[in-house]
């Protein structure tokens, strides 16, 4: 039911009821008397309805107001009908709460939503079995007074949500879980963890056999290869088809103990996550000596090699990764530029970074495969690449070894006008 009242009938209201009692007390001589008795009862009553509206709202305890005729009943009816909506909304919110929360709790993964401060607002019952988060126990506590791990620590300071932070569960330590955080709301962030063991240990059994399989296949090679070069060389001259035959041997074998090198250089990439055996390394040194050492890979193809490398260019890392990462993007830009091309090597500061590049005028690399070639075993042209003796893992190789010297590689390339690899590594402070 609405009313709708306006300021205009409740003024003409009150002026008829004074000129009413006005004519009354007309009659009996005493207007003025009844005018003031009758704004007094007008007063009184007006007031004992504000005490009972007062006591309702503060100390009432059901929900309908008080009872009352006239203007009285209508504030009283608004007031109920106001109360009512609010209850039926926060009814709604109530249930798609509730709604919100059962689906939290049947996800797989643990899920906390934080504020902003990094402090804990709800968590599922996951994320008490995972991380030991307990709702409603933990709320207001930070979550990296839980969660006490310098990786988790770093990924926090780090600000970069969009990769995810793998660490230990802090009560259960067979469990290894990947963490993401996610801006939620306005101003919230969604946190959530997934048990990553079982495809840890998938990835550790790979690499594992991998690395197991490369190392057991290079000694029967090695033994392969000495037989066949100790036959080519024997005095006794090989019959013409054997010889055609013991060739063939002879390059593949070689292909073969090529691809176990990179198989074997890949594998201990993967495996040495750590900084542990990083020393400072003389980059500047160590490009000079790979420049030397792949001439002999040029002296088929006469490119034109230059080369401008800064002195002492220092950085933390692993050498011996350091100069395979280095050395497969020399070796590929000459071994994909055709004969005579224009190689350009350097090796420099640029905007607070050191920045490494081998620029070719080769064939070029079309866009839709650029984001691919870091894949293992990828190769553009496959029979090509087989003639250049690639396996499609050198790469692979320069990723892993970037992703843990905190590197970027950046491939430039434009389609039959060559190519520029370019590595950028952070520059120490004290350069
Ligand atoms: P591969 O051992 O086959 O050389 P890589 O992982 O080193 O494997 O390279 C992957 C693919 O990228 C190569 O097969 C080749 O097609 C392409 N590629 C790499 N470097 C160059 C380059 N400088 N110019 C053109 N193509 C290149």
């Amino acid at each position: 039911m609405y009313f709708r009242t306006s300021a205009r009938t409740l003024f003409s209201r009150i002026i008829s009821l004074l000129i009413f009692s006005g004519i009354v007390g007309y009659f009996f001589g005493q207007t003025l008397l009844f005018i003031s008795v009758v704004s007094l009862c007008l007063l009184a009553w007006h007031y004992s309805h504000l005490y009972k509206l007062i006591k309702w709202l503060w100390q009432g305890k059901s929900i309908s107001p008080p009872q009352a005729s006239g203007i009285w009943g209508r504030i009283y009816d608004g007031l109920y009908r106001r109360i009512r909506k609010q209850r039926l909304k926060q009814k709604q919110l109530n249930e798609r709460i509730r709604k919100f929360r059962d689906g939290a709790e049947a996800l797989p993964d643990a899920a906390i939503v934080l504020s902003t401060e990094l402090s804990i607002l709800w968590g599922n019952k996951k994320a008490s079995q995972l991380l030991g988060v307990q709702w409603p126990n933990d709320v207001g506590q930070r979550i990296d007074n839980l969660i006490r791990y310098p990786e988790f620590a770093q990924y926090l300071d780090g600000g970069n949500y969009d990769i995810p932070c793998l660490i230990i569960s802090p009560i259960n330590h067979d469990l290894q879980l990947e963490l993401r955080m996610m801006a939620y709301g306005s101003d919230q962030i969604l946190l959530l963890a997934r048990d990553v063991s079982k495809i840890q240990r998938l990835d550790q059994m790979r690499r594992d056999f991998v690395a197991n399989v490369s190392h057991e296949l290079k000694t029967p090679l090695t033994v392969v290869r000495g037989y066949v070069e100790m036959v080519q060389m024997s005095e006794s001259a090989l019959a013409p088809q054997w010889q055609k035959a013991f060739t063939t041997i002879e390059t593949q074998v070689s292909r073969m103990d090529r691809l176990v090198d990179q198989l074997l250089i890949l594998s201990k990439a993967e495996n040495n996550v750590g900084a542990e055996n990083h020393q400072q390394v003389n980059l500047s040194d160590l490009l000079q000596t790979i420049v030397e050492d792949t001439q002999w890979l040029n002296q088929d193809k006469h490119h034109s090699i230059s080369h401008d490398i800064a002195p002492n260019i220092v950085i933390k890392g692993n050498e011996h990764e350091l100069k395979s990462a280095l050395l497969n993007i020399i070796s590929n830009a000459i071994a994909y530029t055709p004969s005579g091309g224009i190689i350009k090597i350097v090796l420099e500061y640029r905007d607070d970074k050191i920045r490494f590049s081998v620029k070719d005028n080769g064939p070029g690399i079309k866009s839709e495969y650029i984001n691919r070639l870091t894949e293992r075993f990828f190769r553009i042209d496959k029979s090509r690449s087989r003639d250049t003796g690639g396996s499609g893992l050198g790469l692979a190789i320069v990723k892993h070894v970037l992703n843990h010297h905190q590197g970027e590689l950046e491939i430039v390339s434009e389609w039959q006008k060559g190519s520029e690899f370019i590595i950028y590594f952070s520059a120490q402070a004290d350069k």
